[in-house]
């Protein structure tokens, strides 16, 4: 079986998809999941051309990887300058990598047409800054741009730029089908008149727009190519790229190509839907391998089947890549995912008592409202413990005001600027009750803070938490400013990052339930640890 690496592009070529901005912490947090998954080679972005990627180099080595390798991206020098001297070259030189990636040109067309230099000059081009690059001490692969299109064309000429990439020292050449366009049979021959030229390693770098992207990666490594280039959920610009949650799956569990292990690939769906959630994006329920639907029966017949055989209506186990069968409108199949979920988070449910039953049903009605607990444990887990009987939650909200004020004229205070955000908050913490008002940035950090001013008396190791990262989703965008929202907040507390969920027709509210999940829960697992917290029934 040929062997394979996987090279992640989700934060470059997949943040490139419409929709998705990823923040530099939403950066660093992939690029760890990604070392979970045990992707060999995750590209992180474009240090000569944004800063934000400048700053996402800068943090990087301050991850915890233990599998992957951070690659920085960018392009061959200008035409007609120098390699010493081009800005991006020097940007990808000092990103404190040690591997990088460069793009150039290898169809005749976009050299004449695009590029505007001469067929020699571009060779120069690519000749010149892999060169640079290899002196710095790098690991340099070169991506072959528009090269099967071009080798439709003039393949001597696309042949030749993969020679001369070869020659300038390129550690592996990347064939791009950069507009998405090509055929699996045209895949094949490109790849096998590139291999026959060169013993440099393979690799290849589809896009989707003829829904072939994953079959002609297929193809491609069938070929002889090694490194298999793509994203998570098949993110990109247009229709994506290939989508590497499901070529890792096929080349596994198909194919037998050991890319990762067993334990990496369990973790498939749980790294498509947190990449999902950072990218805002509805995580897609139809995906092959990790969407909710993969695996979902709704016909009684298959469900049946199921009972008596779980292979006979699922072409693999969905547990292999993390997901699970989902038997729809089953009162019974709820239960005992809850009871499970339960037992994970260290509350044992009697399947027949009341409990769990309360719990089914609260979830279905809280999941009508706009709740999603997939990715908000936080929250699901204050669920299951608000279902005892003997909880005693650390605060209640008594009630809260929030005012939004827009001024003619800028307040005084520096921080308010023309809009004024007040909040009034009232909690009771055991049998004291607290009332207090804060001023903020906008009227969710207003009543962040007027709850943490009321807490804070009570909890004071409370003022370690902080919201990391705040998520508006609209439910139902067709009724407008009508719609449900749903917002997802995550906290962390230096150490770790949990996640809260809250849901309303009322972005305040919404915001509101997802704040003080995100608190409780804190004060929560404070306690279940021992670590004393000064109590207001005391
Ligand atoms: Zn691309």
């Amino acid at each position: 079986m040929p062997s394979v690496q996987l090279y992640d592009t989700t934060l470059r070529d997949g943040a490139q998809r419409e929709g998705i901005s990823f923040s530099v912490v939403d950066k660093l947090h992939i690029a760890q999941k990604l070392d979970e998954l045990g992707i060999h080679f995750i590209e992180g972005g474009w240090p000569g051309s944004n800063p934000k990627d400048v700053e996402f180099f800068k943090k990087a080595p301050g991850l915890a990887l233990t599998h992957s390798v951070l690659v920085a991206f960018g392009s061959t020098r200008r035409p007609k300058a120098k390699a010493e001297t081009d800005a991006n070259l020097r940007a990808l030189a000092g990103a404190g990598v040690k591997v990088v990636t460069i793009v150039g040109k290898s169809s005749e067309l976009q050299v004449t047409q695009v590029l505007e230099t001469t067929l020699d000059e571009n060779l120069n081009m690519i000749a010149d800054s892999i060169g640079y690059l290899r002196a710095k001490g790098l690991t340099v692969f070169f991506d072959a741009e528009h090269f099967f299109d071009g080798f439709k064309v003039n393949s001597d000429y696309a042949l030749r730029s993969l020679v001369v990439a070869a020659e300038a020292g390129a550690n592996c050449l990347i064939l791009c089908d950069t507009n998405g366009g090509a055929l699996p049979d045209e895949i094949t021959s490109a790849v096998e008149a590139a291999r026959k030229l060169t013993n440099v390693p393979l690799g290849i770098h589809a896009h989707n727009d003829s829904e072939l992207a994953v079959a002609n990666t297929l193809v491609a490594v069938n070929a002889g190519v090694s490194q298999i280039q793509g994203t998570i959920n098949g993110y990109g610009e247009r229709c994506g790229n290939t989508n590497l949650c499901s070529i890792i799956p096929v080349l596994k569990l198909k194919l037998g190509v050991e890319c990762v292990t067993d334990a990496q690939l369990a973790k498939l769906t749980e790294v498509a839907h947190y990449i999902s959630e950072l990218a805002n994006l509805i995580p897609d329920a139809s995906l092959p391998y990790v969407g909710s639907s993969a695996f979902s029966h709704k016909a009684g017949l298959h469900v049946s089947g199921l009972a008596r055989w779980a292979e006979s209506y699922q072409h693999i186990d969905p547990s292999r890549v993390g997901n699970q069968p989902k038997v729809l409108v089953s009162e019974l199949s709820g239960k005992g995912n809850i009871i499970y979920k339960a037992k994970e988070l260290g509350v044992d449910l009697p399947p027949s008592g009341k409990e769990a039953q309360k719990l089914v049903e609260q979830v279905k009605l809280l999941e009508s409202r706009g709740f999603q607990y997939d990715n908000a444990e936080a929250s699901f887990s204050l669920l299951v413990h608000r279902a005892k009987p003997d909880y005693q939650p650390p605060f209640e909200l008594v009630d809260f005001m929030v005012v939004v004020e827009k001024r003619r004229r800028p307040p005084t205070r520096k921080s308010t600027g023309e809009m004024l955000s007040e909040a009034i908050v009232k909690v009771k913490v055991g049998t004291e009750v607290m009332h207090t008002a804060a001023e903020g940035k906008g009227p969710v950090n207003a009543l962040d803070e007027a709850l943490r001013k009321a807490l804070l008396e009570f909890y004071p190791s409370l003022a370690q938490v902080r919201l990391v990262d705040y998520k508006v989703r609209i439910l139902e965008e067709s009724v407008g400013t009508e719609s449900q929202v749903r917002v997802l907040i995550e906290s962390s507390d230096g150490v770790e990052e949990w996640r809260t969920v809250g849901s309303s027709a009322n972005i305040i509210e919404a915001s509101w339930l997802a704040l003080a999940d995100g608190l409780e829960y804190w004060l929560l697992k404070q306690k279940a640890s021992n670590i004393p917290v000064k109590s207001g029934t005391e």
